[in-house]
């Protein structure tokens, strides 16, 4: 097959989205390692499910790589030092989403030393592959944060035949996964095929959007791979369209299959796993060194030096700033993830979590909002065909039972409305107070 035939087109486009300005200028960045900091503050709630408690105490000696949360819970991941040195304080502290959570603050001793329990993975079984990507503490890495041995736990019985890789990356600026690919080729596939083989999927598609060239020319060298016989690993060119890395939009597109509300992509026969998360679980099983690291974009117009950067986890927000040159003036918000759905942030003190993609700073951008015009664009927007103006009507006259008619709890809080509406509606903000109504006071 010729390089360029190994390249699938979308099987369907997607509905509605923006078209956002993309801003990747650290795409070129070779990623950058950040010294280790005196101190780390790890915090025991880094993914979606129960958080950990702490299984160390203040005045306890870690190492770089040993466990210091854990849980009992399935739905959760185990937690590691990021630094080797000894435990200070276990306290209290409040996440970007308002909620507290337990963190374990570790004072440096500069030395980085390796917890030596640490050493290669075997994995001959489904098993193995499933504990570890829970021992290596592995969320989905592109900010869901969804523990990873969940996904791959597939029940007996269920039908599945297709493994997708998320390589969309498509909020603008962020360019962590980009780098993942292009500095990490060989392990991204080496992880894809090792995932591949051990859970039997039938077919791979490593989905890409067409405003990353260079990955997708990378990506070629698939066709010439001696251990892909039989053409079942394909790269597919997607179209530059926000949201296309949202999951259901990416199942949609690759596969032509629509995850109605309430299922889990192997209800429709695919696992989505992000193609950074792919890269992690191949260098855990190469070295046993679990994830307490994360590539993350530093950029927006305030940030003096963007760079990709390497940094600890359990670094705090202002240190890694600083290290990119720091503010080149008093931004107007800083946020955890990308312009469209990222969290912001109101200070400098958090400490940087594993799903973490992205810092981003911004000068002061002042835009007015104005009463809806009626045009229709944020429903033309709706990947999932919403109509946020008649929800913001609905909310506004407390009528529940609308709400629900609406639809609500199928937005994914994309921000594609809002990022289209002339009147400059804050409308993501309408569709999550309209699903809180719902969860509170709605009929299901
Ligand atoms: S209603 Fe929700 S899913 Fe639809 S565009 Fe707005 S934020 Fe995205
Ligand atoms: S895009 Fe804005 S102005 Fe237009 S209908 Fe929707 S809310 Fe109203």
């Amino acid at each position: 097959m010729k390089l360029t035939e190994s390249i699938l087109g979308p099987k369907k486009n997607l509905k509605g989205g923006a078209r956002l300005p993309h801003r990747k200028g650290t795409a070129e960045c070779q990623s950058v390692e950040m010294p280790t900091p005196k101190t780390v503050s790890i915090l025991m709630s880094q993914h979606i499910g129960a958080p950990c408690e702490p299984t160390v105490k203040k005045g306890d000696t870690v190492y770089v790589g040993t466990v210091v949360g854990n849980s009992d819970a399935y739905v959760s991941a185990p937690i590691h030092s990021s630094v080797s040195g000894v435990v200070t304080e276990i306290k209290q502290v409040r996440l970007a989403s308002g909620a507290t959570t337990n963190a374990v603050v570790i004072e440096s001793d500069g030395l980085d030393t390796v917890d030596p329990a640490i050493k290669p993975i075997e994995i001959n079984t489904k098993q193995d592959l499933i504990n570890a990507a829970k021992d290596c503490g592995l969320v989905g890495l592109g900010g869901a944060g969804f523990p990873a041995h969940v996904k791959l736990n597939i029940k007996d019985g269920a039908e599945y035949d297709t493994l997708i890789i998320n390589g969309a990356e498509c909020e603008p600026y962020i360019t962590s996964d980009y780098r993942e690919c292009m500095e990490n080729y060989d392990d991204v596939m080496n992880g894809i095929y090792l995932i591949k083989e051990v859970l039997g999927f039938k077919h791979v598609v490593i989905g890409v959007e067409d405003n990353k060239p260079k990955a997708i020319k990378k990506l070629y060298d698939i066709a010439a791979d001696k251990r892909d016989a039989d053409n079942s690993v394909r790269l597919m060119k997607l179209k530059s369209s926000y949201p296309q890395g949202a999951e259901k939009v990416l199942i949609y597109t690759t596969t032509g299959r629509v995850l109605k509300m309430g299922q889990l992509p192997i209800d429709v026969g695919c696992v989505v796993m992000n193609i950074t998360s792919v890269g992690t679980l191949y260098r855990y099983i190469k070295t046993g060194m679990p994830l307490v690291k994360k590539r993350l974009t530093v950029d927006g117009d305030a940030i003096k030096e963007p760079k990709n950067v390497i940094v600890p986890i359990g670094t705090s927000v202002g240190e890694v700033i600083d290290f990119c040159g720091g503010f080149s003036e008093e931004p107007e918000k800083v946020l955890f993830g990308g312009p469209m759905m990222g969290i912001a942030i109101n200070n400098l003190s958090m400490a940087v979590t594993k799903h973490n993609n992205a810092i981003l700073a911004f000068k002061p951008h002042y835009e007015q909002t104005t009463a809806c015009i009626r045009c229709g664009r944020c429903v033309g927007a709706c990947p999932m065909n919403l109509a946020p103006a008649a929800v913001e009507t609905a909310l506004k006259l407390d009528n529940v039972q609308k709400l629900e008619a609406l639809n609500v709890n199928y937005c994914m809080e994309c921000g594609s409305c809002a990022f289209v509406c002339p009147a400059k509606r804050p409308l993501t903000q309408t569709m999550r107070l309209a699903k809180a109504e719902v969860k509170r006071r709605g009929s299901k």
